[in-house]
């Protein structure tokens, strides 16, 4: 029988009637003559607050019990999900990622699938079961602990499952109908992509477009899995939404495919450090140690054998990153004059294949911030995106400059 992964984001299952409604769209495949595998987020909101709780309760949390506690969300989901088929007169049933075993490395909240087997979920459809509907978010650790896979989560649980079924497609239901050239609630002149490349999802979803977990792109890319964003709310058939491929089944491309916004950064600068060999990894080394997500990093020109040293990481872990660099102070590692936190950046990037073999990309990105008086902070570029640190009160106006810019409003 052939297999299909349909997964359900938190708007799409945020009350009994949206669970209703996924439900039978999932009725509808199982109808098509597909065994189907749901994949369920928590409600919407759901997450947030249990993360929260966890956070009242206890600020520099054990993060087992974090994943213990935040994981909840989605069983509730599940089992609803699973009692609404069965209303239907569909043969369902929910897992737990235990109880598959989903299998995830030990790093809490932040955990990565090893390995799903497929024997439980199977013997049950040879015993006559429909669908399999699974919690996402969640597996076990090789300790016995509940994990979880890094918020956005559940995506990542349907692609791992679209691999390891060999599933016809791994179909992601969400509250946009596909993947569009930047959020379509930022830039209303957004325009929806019918196709978009494995390395251009990549790169936007790595750059905070949240529609797809950024590993769920990498994993779909590594293991083929024909993976496609459509709506929940709108009636879909085999053409809807959009198709994530290979870059050779894309006809026609625009040099920037999309804009991609992150809007809590932080920019930190180490002000007069030693300019030494080693300074670098005696600073990042420490950052890394303490868990702090380094992105973009910018060494100034030496004067009198001392520097400035920039970098950027998510606002949320300023705390940690003051306190590792005035440790690693403490203990005589570094040695510097100051550390400046700016709280208030966002990072708005360009993303597209199409930049590999067009030069002036970065230059028309500059001169349209500059046009609207946005000071540009830091720039990082790769062969596939350039990113800037502006400040956050900027970031939709940036964005929505940099749409024009690149005319993505319109087919290339
Ligand atoms: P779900 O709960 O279904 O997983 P998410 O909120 O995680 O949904 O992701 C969907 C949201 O992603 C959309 O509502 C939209 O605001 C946002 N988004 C950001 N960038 C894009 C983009 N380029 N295309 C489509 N949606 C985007
Ligand atoms: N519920 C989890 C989250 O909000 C996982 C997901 O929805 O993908 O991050
Ligand atoms: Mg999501």
């Amino acid at each position: 029988m052939p297999l299909l992964v349909m997964k359900f984001g938190g708007t799409s299952v945020g009350d009994l009637a949206r669970i209703r409604n996924a439900a039978e769209k999932v009725k509808r495949e199982v109808e098509r003559g597909f065994d189907v595998i749901v994949v369920v987020s928590a409600m919407s909101g759901k997450t947030n607050e249990l993360v929260g709780w966890v956070e009242q309760t206890s600020p520099l949390f054990d993060a087992r019990e974090y994943d213990a506690v935040v994981s909840s969300g989605e069983n509730v989901t599940a089992g609803l999900m699973a009692l609404m088929l069965q209303e239907m007169d569909v043969p369902a049933r929910s897992w737990q990622g235990w109880q598959v075993p989903l299998k995830t490395t030990s790093a809490h909240s932040a955990a990565r699938i090893e390995d799903i087997p497929r024997a439980n979920i199977d013997q049950k459809f040879a015993e006559g079961m429909k669908v399999a509907v699974v919690a996402g978010f969640q597996g076990i650790s090789p300790e016995g602990r509940i994990t979880t896979l890094g918020r956005g989560g559940s995506d990542t649980t349907a692609v791992a499952f679209a691999a390891a079924f060999d599933a016809v497609r791994c179909d992601i239901y969400t509250d946009v109908d596909g993947v569009y050239t930047t959020d379509p609630r930022i830039e209303g002149k957004a325009r929806k992509l019918d196709r978009i490349a494995f390395e251009e999802m990549l790169e936007l979803a790595s750059l905070g477009a949240k529609v797809l977990q950024t590993r769920s792109v990498e994993l779909a890319m590594r293991y083929k899995v024909k993976l496609r964003v459509l709506s929940s709310f709108e009636e879909t058939d085999e053409n809807s939404g959009t198709l994530v491929c290979d870059e050779e089944d894309i006809v026609e491309q625009n040099v920037v495919s999309g804009v991609a916004y992150s809007r809590d950064e932080a920019k930190m600068t180490l002000i007069s450090v030693a300019d030494r060999p080693g300074i670098a990894a005696a600073i990042f080394g420490p950052l890394a140690k303490a868990g702090v997500n380094v992105d973009m990093i910018v060494q100034n020109i030496s004067e009198e054998g001392r520097t400035d040293m920039t970098f950027s990481c998510p606002v949320n872990q300023v705390p940690r990153a003051e306190d590792a660099m005035e440790k690693a102070r403490a203990s005589g590692e570094i040695n510097f004059h100051g550390l400046v936190a700016d709280t208030d950046v966002a990072k708005v990037s360009v993303v597209g294949i199409g930049m590999r073999s067009h030069a002036g990309v970065a230059a028309r990105m500059f001169e349209s911030l500059a046009a609207e008086g946005i000071n540009i902070k830091v720039i990082a570029t790769s062969e596939i995106k350039i990113s800037v640190l502006i400040d956050r009160k900027y970031m939709e106006l940036a964005v929505q400059a940099l749409h024009d810019a690149f005319g993505l409003d319109k087919a290339a």
